[in-house]
């Protein structure tokens, strides 16, 4: 059939994931795309950190990176500080890339434990080339060879979320979507299937439509509202539910990574953008009101404050079905997991990817949408597991919030991971996991999850070599890193190459 023969797809809601939705399915689909948005209702306003597969999607669109870092004005990220989070005073980070490239038939871990037993070994962090660039202030590419940038050292972006969305606007209109202003004031059904029919918009407008994609956000009105797939709570492991947000003034001189600071009862993000700094202090209200989440987020900001701190009301946990009947969840409508390692835009991403392999034609096949669950499900239930272990293994002792974190049950899915750990240094991943070794393994270490043993087969290696297998790597960073440029400079003269 062709495709221009299908009833259209419909977007419910243009904020960060109606129109990566639209940009996407108005370039590729080949059919009828509308997207509805109420300007009335706005958008949640939040989320301005990513991870490096955001440049995979972008290429999808064939996005230039210089225009995209103009339009959204954004800034580059090669990691995420955890300031606090294994005690006061403590720091890591979570690098992109490896953790010492160029290691033996082992993961570079078990080498690094051996040398670390027998006092030899640096601070895993000298071992990540991300890490060491991201605590010199440094930015890699084309330092080496104009427009090759340094091998395994990936990046990802901080940018503006409203500004990428009209970005992805413009993109999608210019790719036929058409645009629908109005509020959804309720969902029409099918007496039969109970699909959905139409969407009926205030004035009795009906947007009707063969597959529905609900990217409401919190309101989840399709998926959520009138097909009712139940909400999953994981209150339980991610006790956070509110967020205060501020922008502040920006001097310029940004970090290439987010900072993630530990707090009393949650933490505080700071991402830098080219115009202003975005802040927010993520907390749990069972251990601190909103006044005093605020006053704490307002004293800890690099620069004056140029908005009113705006407070958000959340609860972390997914949808039990990402795709009900003819209508599959993006973004927020799908659920939420807190933005503490900049999952929501990729979790997003992810169900586009899966959205363009499985998008129904005429007729919806239940073992579609059944693969298409299975696969969401487990991408966020193992996003989840990673952002518990950064609650779990906390090292704030004394602390109530942070006690009853370390105090909680985990997912068997978890633990095993820890103990498994924690016995010989292994990490076991699934195929599917977003999250790689190095992650886990920068995060474990970084949290004071440090393993008792580790593969054996590391001592088949002479000691001379591993020790010279260290230096080297150390060494190589420490050369590459210093023929770096600085990141502002350096993102000036890329975004505007006059
Ligand atoms: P929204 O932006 O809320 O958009 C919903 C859309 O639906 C709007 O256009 C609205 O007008 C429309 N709508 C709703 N009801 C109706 C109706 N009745 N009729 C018509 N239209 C309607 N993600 C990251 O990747 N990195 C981060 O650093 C990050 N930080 C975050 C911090 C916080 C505190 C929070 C809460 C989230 C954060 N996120 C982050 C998540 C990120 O904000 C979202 O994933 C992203 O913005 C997508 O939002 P959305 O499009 O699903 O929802």
């Amino acid at each position: 059939m062709n495709p221009t023969d299908l009833p259209p797809i419909v977007i419910a809601g243009g904020g960060t994931a109606g129109w990566m939705a639209a940009a996407t399915l108005g370039r590729f689909a080949g059919r009828k795309v509308l997207l509805v948005e109420s300007e009335a209702i706005g958008t949640v306003g939040v989320g301005e950190a990513t991870i490096p597969q955001i440049r995979l999607f972008n290429a999808a669109l064939g996005l230039d990176e210089a225009e995209f870092l103009r339009e959204t004005q954004g800034t580059f990220k090669l990691a995420i500080e955890f300031a606090g989070w294994g005690g006061e005073g403590e720091r890591y980070l979570h690098a992109f890339g490896t953790v010492g490239h160029g290691a033996g038939v082992l993961p570079f871990q078990h080498y690094w434990l051996r040398a670390r037993q027998a006092g030899k070994a640096g601070p895993l962090s000298d071992y990540a080339l991300n890490d060491v660039a991201s605590r010199a202030g440094k930015m890699q590419m084309w330092q080496a060879e104009p427009g090759k940038p340094v091998p395994d050292m990936p990046w990802a972006y901080h940018f503006d979320a409203g500004l990428y969305a009209a970005y992805l606007r413009r993109y999608a209109e210019a790719h036929g979507v058409e645009r629908v202003e109005g509020t959804i004031a309720s969902v029409e059904r099918d007496g039969e299937s109970g699909d959905i029919a139409a969407l009926v918009l205030d004035g009795e407008r009906r947007i009707e439509g063969g597959v529905f994609v609900d990217c409401t956000g919190f309101r989840s009105l399709l998926l959520g509202g009138a097909l009712g797939v139940e909400f999953m709570d994981w209150t339980q492991w991610l006790p956070c539910d509110r967020a205060v947000a501020v922008p502040c003034e920006t001097k310029g001189e940004f970090t290439p990574y987010t900072r993630s600071t530990a707090r009393k009862a949650g933490w505080q993000w700071r991402i830098p953008l080219q115009h202003r700094i975005g802040n927010g202090h993520v907390f749990c209200s069972d251990f601190m009101g909103e006044d005093e989440a605020t006053k704490t987020l307002l004293a800890n900001l690099d620069g004056a404050p140029t908005a009113d701190p705006r407070v958000l009301k959340f609860t972390t946990g997914m949808r039990a079905q990402q795709w009900s009947h003819n209508c599959m969840a993006l973004g927020l409508a799908g659920g939420f997991m807190e933005p503490l390692e900049s999952t929501s835009i990729h979790l997003i991403q992810a169900s586009i990817a899966r959205l363009l392999q499985m998008l129904p034609g005429a007729e919806v096949a239940p073992a579609m949408r059944a693969e298409f669950n299975r696969q969401a499900e487990f991408e966020w239930t193992r996003i989840r597991d990673f952002l518990i272990l950064h609650y779990w293994a906390n090292g704030r002792e004394g602390e109530p919030f942070w006690d009853r974190c370390r105090a909680m049950d985990v997912p068997d899915t978890l633990s095993t991971k820890v103990e498994t750990f924690r016995a010989s240094g292994f990490v076991h991943r699934e195929h599917e996991e977003l999250f790689t070794e190095p992650g886990w393994l920068q995060v474990l270490i970084g949290q004071g999850v440090v393993p008792e043993n580790y593969n054996p087969i590391a001592d088949a290696m002479p000691e001379v070599e591993l020790t010279a297998m260290l230096a080297r790597i150390a060494e190589t960073n420490q050369r590459l890193v210093a023929a770096m440029p600085d990141h502002a400079p350096f993102l000036r003269a890329h975004i505007d190459p006059r």
